[in-house]
């Protein structure tokens, strides 16, 4: 399945890296880099959160430094991507835990994670796959509706999808599914509008054969 998305992917123009991707292989997947830039990319586009990232830590390059930075200046760097209010909060709160608690580390395991101010179940994960290589479904938007219109998973909440994924998918596979719906979210599988036709998957999507029925009735 996760082939054949990025075969769809090829065949209808050749995808941009994801934002985190972008980050893992420019940053070697620095964890501090990576868990500021989940925690950005929240309701916003990838090229923002990528412009986001390298102004932030283009100025600040520790989490020493990020812990005692100005809000403001911070809100400034931040800007494109929205909420940066929270944002810029919510960075200040991470640095400033991660040094009381976790000796300036990003930690490497999902309740240490879940523990810092703000970070969620997605955010944990994308830092696991990421930043640790380590076996997680980071479940965003794209994942969760992608997973329902397949019919791999029929589900209302993004951790009941991680749920359903995680028991249904081989683990050897975990680590590369968040990178490939996202891609093929933004491709193929877009929340408006789906390219159903030039999909490769269209034959075994639960989506698509209730919008040919529907279109027969
Ligand atoms: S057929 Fe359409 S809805 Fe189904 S996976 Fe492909 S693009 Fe998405």
């Amino acid at each position: 399945m996760l082939d054949t998305m990025i075969e769809t992917i090829n065949k209808v123009k050749p995808p941009r890296l994801t934002a985190l991707k972008e980050l893992q292989q420019e940053e070697s997947g620095d964890p501090l880099q990576i868990l500021i830039g989940t925690i950005l990319s929240a309701r916003t586009r990838d090229e923002n959160t990528t412009i986001a990232v390298r102004k932030l830590f283009t100025k600040y390059k520790t989490v020493e430094q990020l812990a005692k930075a100005n809000t403001k200046e911070i809100q400034k760097l931040i800007k494109s991507t929205g909420f940066y209010h929270v944002k810029a909060k919510r960075i200040k709160d991470v640095a400033n835990m991660l040094i009381e608690k976790h000796a300036g580390r990003v930690p490497d395991n999902i309740d240490e994670l879940l523990s810092l101010p703000g970070v969620g179940r997605k955010t944990a994960n994308c830092v696991l796959v990421y930043a640790f290589n380590r076996p997680a479904v980071p479940v965003d938007t794209h994942v969760h509706r992608i997973s329902n219109r397949l019919g791999l998973v029929e589900t209302k909440t993004p951790e009941h999808t991680e749920l359903e994924l995680t028991s249904k998918i081989d683990k050897k596979y975990w680590t590369q599914i968040n990178d490939t719906f996202v891609m093929f979210g933004q491709n193929i599988c877009k929340p408006v509008g789906p390219l159903c036709e030039p999909c490769l998957l269209k034959r075994s999507c639960k989506y698509y054969r209730q919008l040919k029925s529907s279109s027969l009735a």
